[in-house]
């Protein structure tokens, strides 16, 4: 599809893109195919996506997928996935709803899936949400792959040293990948930034032991706030822990004090949230 197309598909719907819902749409051929490819779909695949939108991705998904499940906030995208239903009778469900509130996990449980991927061009406002989410959640997916920003995509990938608390999140849960940088001028409108392929693959068997997954990230969350970022700092100022408590627990756990929070390990988030009691 081609900017003309797309324009004279939104126009004949009464539709504008809209910025609040993050609507930027993939149009270009190779880049979606090469999504959906780096996926891993066979026709036995159970696929989530979030936001739809006009369902460009979406009708790749069914040609491949055993099931394909879509999530979409914006009423206004109705009709054309109906015309979509239409052609994918057996294999498509859409749900007009907020994919952050929506119980999809319930829902393929139902249906019968044990297993289930993501694969969307997801909104951007919410892109932190939305893999928090599908990290954390009971029946979790087995991959997840996105279009996401590039820097975020970076961002997600890092290596120790360089965490935040986006990559912890994901990286306690599985391995991410960038596949390939997508450049603006693949979707309209065009964003301001480039775009990446993130791909991560869910473990089958947790790595990490975490007793309470809420309280870890509320510790970590707090550790990289605020302006005087050094670890000994953020245990005084932002929890509240005595500054000899602070120093005696950082020593015991041969964390430096001056540290910066993206300097510490996964490891050492998971030994120092045990020790903070
Ligand atoms: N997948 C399409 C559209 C991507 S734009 C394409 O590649 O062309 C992002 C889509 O997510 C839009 O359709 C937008 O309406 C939808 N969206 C935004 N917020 C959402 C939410 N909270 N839940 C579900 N969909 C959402």
């Amino acid at each position: 599809m081609n900017v003309e197309q797309l324009k004279n598909l939104l126009r004949s719907n009464g539709l504008k893109p809209n910025f609040t819902y993050g609507q930027n749409f993939l149009i270009d051929e190779i880049a979606l195919q090469d999504i959906v490819d780096s996926a891993g779909i066979t026709n036995k695949t159970a696929v989530l996506e979030i936001g739809p939108g006009i369902g460009n991705m979406t009708k790749l998904l069914c040609e491949r997928a055993g099931f394909v499940l879509a999530i979409e906030k914006d009423p206004k995208f109705v009709q054309i996935l109906h015309n979509i239903k239409k052609d994918f009778r057996k294999n498509f469900r859409f749900e007009i709803a907020d994919a952050l509130e929506f119980n999809f996990q319930d829902f393929f449980k139902d249906e019968g899936f044990d297993s289930y991927i993501v694969v969307a061009n997801i909104p951007y406002y919410i892109t932190g949400k939305i893999l928090q989410m599908l990290m954390t959640a009971k029946f979790k997916p087995d991959s997840i792959t996105v279009l996401t920003q590039k820097e975020v995509a970076q961002n997600v990938c890092a290596k120790a040293g360089d965490l935040s608390v986006l990559a912890i999140s994901v990286q306690l849960f599985g391995t991410p990948e960038l596949v390939q940088v997508v450049p603006a001028r693949s979707f309209y409108p065009a964003p301001k930034v480039d775009s990446a392929v993130l791909k991560i693959t869910l473990d089958k068997k947790q790595r990490y032991d975490i007793a309470d997954e809420k309280r870890f990230f509320k510790i970590v969350k707090a550790c990289f706030s605020g302006k005087r970022k050094q670890i000994h700092n953020t245990l005084a100022n932002n929890l509240g822990i005595e500054k000899t408590r602070a120093m005696e627990i950082l020593s015991e756990l041969r964390i430096k004090p001056a540290s910066r929070p993206q300097e510490l390990t996964i490891e050492d988030w998971i030994r120092l949230v045990e020790k903070i009691k």
